[in-house]
């Protein structure tokens, strides 16, 4: 659909890829897309995109999508099409049965990050009004659950604190587990183009990501950490700070909890935190160690940025409140040009997190025991919300293979591909008695539902998305939902199957709900939206206008929070059977488990998944580019080819997760965070050897 005749009108939209949230002008022909343009009025990408949002959008007209409701009595059976009231009614009799056979608790459901702030709203309030119970968790659950848990614990807010453009004001720029290149693109050259214009750069991963190969006028440090040992190498980084004198003494005693922050300096002065103590575990030397952490302290502005290679790890919630101490210990946080920035990998992670998808938060991270926040739901949603903390994704898992939970509807999630040990989210599914999934394409998780409820992509929908910076950016409908609903309409027809009663006749209405029911967002309507553009929150009486940087004042908790951060190394250690650590991550092209970008002309670009190794591993397994590698961790095995790369540091396999032939969760394991149950990606021992075919 590229270039296929004059545009006619245009829509302003948002791209539904990653978290940076680029403002586009969809311009049409009728119906039919003739091109995204870049929309200089954007304000987290002034008119600039990728190859994702600019080119990769074929997927929303592409013969795959499903069309049709679909519904059948068990998974061994083949499809048969219904009407959507069809489709709804068997949805609420099966989930109606479901919990009249084994209880109340005994269902649930998933949002998706994927999906609009108002449809996410709606999923949570189903299950928590419909449903009767709080089992509605979200896909961040596996990528920045971590983040709400680690930032609110010490900074008040589940939040990144900067806008993008902050970054230009930074002097020291240090990147943890992230690669912005490839994952945030159009934020990715902005920090380019700080770097160029002199800023130092930081990187902490085991992989040498592209961003170091800037030319910029700075130092440029890689700190090439073993994979597992974020906390450790965090701690090393404190201990310099502290141990040489290079606190910001004053924000720490105007800014601080005095109490906290003594037991954490107590702590993080210990001679076992020092680089030298840990340098054996990080494979860091101390001196790189000492270098990086006398540059961040002493930049004048230090900006943090970090990804998936901090938050997924049985440590990642521990690595976030580590980041937060640092940031709070050297004063940068409160002023532009500073912070701790999650770069969130889906475009409404941010969003699907504010909208009370956790099993134990209602929207604006308002936990559900708070009897107070209860009764203002309870007013306006008139129904009774359960005060106990319902099922995160893993542990639905667990209790559909016991056999205490058995019916499950996920929106535009692809669990059965995205979730680690796919063995043990196959062997959940199908004990279920009703799995609803809401996709537009018949994704791996469709393999194990009794309905299928079409989809809606972004073209098709009104409502908003929340980028990484907290910016509330409006998804315009460029085209008529494919199969006739968008997806908030399908939630609202089950809701009214089931006996609540949903009758909103606009996203615009939920939104409003929401800005009455979430002090985050009390400011926020769509009139505003189209006044201002986008608004970044907390908008309210205090900030009618958005927050473009956090915690300038004081934080939302009153006092930053220091928390002890003991290193637990991991259970997911190599040895002589599974001598390499894997770890994984994502290409330029390409877009998570690809249902997308792989029905477009960006697969091109990208034909399969490869295993990244070290020369030299590969030289000791004498096996060469193009090779096929079988590879075998402790959970699983796979097939992948082999691409030699001295990116990667000794000891390190890499590969990506885009395809789902690769199998790359079929060899990484339960692992989980500590806090959040996040699972431990980017650590999983495995073996590999040539094979002779997959
Ligand atoms: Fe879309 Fe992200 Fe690319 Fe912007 S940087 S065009 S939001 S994928």
């Amino acid at each position: 659909v590229i270039d296929q005749g004059v545009p006619e009108h245009s829509v302003v939209t948002t791209c539904a890829y990653c978290g940076v949230g680029c403002s586009f002008k969809a311009e049409m022909k009728g119906d039919q897309l003739v091109r995204m343009v870049p929309y200089k009025g954007g304000a987290a990408n002034h008119g600039h995109s990728c190859v994702k949002g600019r080119f990769a959008f074929g997927y929303a007209t592409h013969k795959d999508r499903i069309r049709t409701p679909m519904i059948r009595d068990s998974i061994d059976e083949p499809w048969r099409e219904v009407s959507w009231e069809d489709a709804i009614q068997f949805s609420a009799r099966r989930l109606k049965e479901t919990q009249a056979k084994y209880g109340r608790e005994s269902i649930g459901g998933i949002t998706s990050s994927r999906c609009t702030n108002e449809e996410t709203y709606l999923v949570q309030k189903l299950i928590r009004a419909a449903f009767g119970n709080n089992n509605t968790d979200t896909c961040a659950r596996v990528c920045h659950s971590p983040t709400g848990y680690g930032l609110k614990t010490t900074m008040g807010e589940s939040a990144g604190t900067q806008t993008f453009d902050s970054v230009m004001q930074a002097d020291t720029i240090l990147v943890i587990g992230a690669n912005p290149t490839d994952a945030h693109p159009v934020f990715g050259s902005q920090m380019r183009r700080r770097l160029r214009e002199g800023a130092t750069l930081i990187v902490a991963d085991p992989r040498r990501i592209d961003l170091l190969k800037t030319p910029h006028g700075g130092r440029a440090m890689h700190l090439a950490l073993r994979p597992g040992t974020n906390v450790a190498l965090i701690n090393a980084l404190a201990h310099v700070v502290v141990s040489e004198g290079l606190e910001d003494q004053a924000f720490i005693a105007s800014r601080c909890e005095s109490g906290a922050y003594q037991a954490w300096r107590d702590f993080i002065l210990e001679q076992r935190n020092s680089p030298e103590a840990l340098e054996a575990e990080t494979g860091v030397p101390a001196g790189k160690v000492r270098e990086a952490a006398r540059a961040y302290a002493t930049a004048g502005n230090g900006a943090i940025y970090y990804g998936l290679g901090v938050t997924e790890h049985s440590q990642g919630s521990t690595m976030v409140m580590g980041i937060a101490n640092l940031a709070m210990a050297t004063g940068n946080i409160g002023r532009e040009g500073v912070g701790v920035n999650p770069l969130r990998g889906q475009n409404n992670v941010q969003g699907s997190c504010d909208m009370g998808s956790f099993p134990h938060e209602l929207p604006g991270y308002q936990h559900v025991a708070d009897p107070v926040v209860r009764q203002r739901f309870e007013a306006v949603w008139k129904v009774k919300i359960d005060d106990e903390p319902g099922l995160r994704i893993p542990n639905m898992f667990d209790a559909a293979i016991a056999g205490t939970f058995k019916a499950l509807y996920v929106q535009g999630e692809d669990i059965a591909q995205s979730d680690p040990n796919t063995q043990h989210v196959e062997a959940a599914l199908t004990s279920l008695d009703c799995l609803i999934v809401q996709d537009i394409f018949l994704n791996e998780t469709a393999k194990y539902a009794h309905v299928l409820l079409p989809g809606s992509t972004f073209l098709e929908k009104n409502g908003t998305f929340t980028n990484a910076e907290r910016r509330i950016n409006r998804v315009r409908k460029v085209m008529p939902p494919l199969a006739g609903k968008e997806d908030w309409e399908v939630t609202q027809d089950l809701a009214n199957a089931l006996g609540y009663p949903m009758n909103y006749s606009h996203p615009s209405e939920i939104m409003d709900e929401i800005a009455q029911l979430t002090p985050t967002f009390t400011g926020v309507s769509y009139a505003k939206l189209e006044e201002l553009g986008s608004i970044q929150w907390p908008c309210n009486d205090t900030h009618p206008d958005g927050t473009p940087t956090m915690h300038q004042v004081d934080f939302p908790i009153g006092k930053g929070h220091f928390a002890v951060t003991e290193y637990v190394a991991t259970d997911e250690r190599a040895n002589r059977r599974y001598p390499l650590l894997l770890t994984t991550g994502r290409i330029l092209s390409q877009y998570n488990v690809g249902a997308q970008t792989r029905r477009t002309d960006n697969s091109l670009w990208h034909e399969e998944d490869v295993l990244e190794i070290h020369p030299s591993d590969a030289e000791v397994r004498g096996v060469r580019d193009g090779d096929w590698l079988g590879v075998a961790s402790r959970v699983g095995h796979t097939v992948l080819r082999c691409k030699v790369s001295d990116r990667m540091l000794p000891g390190v396999v890499y590969t990506t997760f885009h395809h789902p032939g690769s199998g790359a969760n079929v060899i990484t394991t339960d692992n989980s965070d500590w806090a959040t149950n996040c699972p431990e990606y980017k650590v999983t021992a495995v073996q590999v050897e040539k094979v002779t075919q997959p």
